[in-house]
């Protein structure tokens, strides 16, 4: 079915930039550079200063970045490991294939890990937890430190949607400081339609710690430190292309002009739907926080008959989640009752959300919704 406003478009964002793109293909081709190479480095360098980090490390996914955080920080049997119940689920896969054991934790009404809920989760195993940056908004990273402290918890943070969003820390005399530098590691993807997308997989952590840094480094690469050829240990292959890391390179430039975009279109969905009260959208009110938009995810009380009825009349959308990955009995999660999860994996809905996209499409997609509540 061609859809009038798709939900995203990635043709017509390389055509917005293809000049560039264009020539750090021929660069890289031309040169012949393909692995561990300048363009690598070069990208690292400059995605570990827009997160704030010391030091970045290029890997093939988010599920990458999030196991070699995993294996970094000593996590394996035995040990328990806090995750939100509402999020993508690499972030417990990882921690089941380290071999320690997930403990869910129900989410709050900005799809984040409810913070009143964690300390109930932690047992004499918990050792680590993984806060989720969900759709371009940032988990409280003040109480979820605080907590950490106090309880001796190594942080993970998976970052992946949620690459430039920050927040201030009133603990350190509210420095504004991005997701992916508050905890032992920053969790990254570049899956193609994350806020920074490349043309296939790829993944990065973000980190302040040289040791995980070099650990990062070496079992990307099966372990071997390249300079002595030494292996440090049994490692795996998931390096970050320098062919992506060069084209992720161009994407980032545009990053910061990106994240305005999307955050003019969610005023644009703001202003076209507010007064509509069956519908819950995602705009919070924390000045410590600012959301940048991976994803516009509202909650219709109509569930599917919300997306069905956009998706009829031209408007892509992405219902994800109405089956929360815990329910699904291959994955032998206990599911202690997460009813926030429960809620809104029927009611989510995200709209298109990209820098692609016209003033006019949205202002279609807010037609159609009107139309679909009689207004
Ligand atoms: C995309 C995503 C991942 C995994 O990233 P991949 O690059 O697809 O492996 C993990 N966690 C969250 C929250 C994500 O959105």
């Amino acid at each position: 079915m061609a859809y009038r406003v798709r939900f995203v478009d990635p043709a017509r964002n390389y055509r917005m930039i293809k000049d560039e793109i264009d020539r750090a293909y021929f660069e890289v081709m031309s040169r012949g550079d393909l692995i561990d190479r300048e363009h690598l480095r070069k990208f690292e360098k400059n995605l570990a200063d827009f997160v704030g980090t010391k030091y970045a490390v290029g890997l093939n996914s988010g599920y990458d970045a999030l196991h070699m955080s995993l294996r970094a920080a000593g996590i394996g049997q035995g040990d328990e490991v806090i995750v939100p119940a509402h999020t993508f689920v690499a972030t417990a896969s990882a921690v089941v294939n380290v071999g320690a054991k997930p403990v869910l934790v129900d989410v709050g009404k900005d799809f984040n890990i409810d913070c009143d809920r964690i300390e109930e989760a932690i047992s004499d195993k918990t050792r680590a937890i993984i806060p989720v940056h969900l759709n371009g908004y940032m988990a409280d990273m003040v109480r979820i430190m605080d907590l950490a402290e106090k309880y001796d918890l190594v942080v993970i943070e998976d970052a992946c949607q949620s690459l430039g969003a920050s927040m201030k820390d009133d603990r350190a005399e509210s420095v504004r400081k991005k997701a992916g530098s508050w905890g032992l590691t920053g969790c990254w993807s570049f899956y193609p339609f994350k806020m920074l997308g490349g043309y296939g997989d790829g993944g990065a952590i973000t980190t302040n710690d040289p040791e995980v840094a070099i650990f990062a480094r070496r079992m990307r690469f099966n372990g071997e430190d390249r300079e002595t050829g030494e292996y440090h240990g049994h490692g795996f292959t998931c390096l970050l292309d320098n062919l992506q890391a060069a084209f992720l390179d161009v994407k980032l430039r545009y990053l910061p002009g990106w994240i305005k975009r999307r955050q003019e279109i969610a005023e644009r969905y703001r202003n076209g739907l507010q007064d509509i009260d069956d519908l819950l959208l995602p705009h919070y009110n924390d000045p410590r926080r600012d959301h940048v938009y991976q994803n516009y995810v509202v909650r219709s009380r109509q569930g599917d008959e919300f997306s069905n009825y956009l998706k009829a009349n031209g408007v892509e959308v992405l219902v994800q989640f109405r089956k929360p990955y815990y329910k699904h009995e291959a994955l032998k999660l206990e599911d202690r009752g997460f009813p926030e999860t429960e809620a809104l994996s029927r009611e989510v809905c995200s709209l298109p959300m990209n820098v692609e996209i016209t003033d006019d499409e949205v202002d279609y997609v807010v037609s159609v919704i009107r139309q679909f509540y009689g207004k």
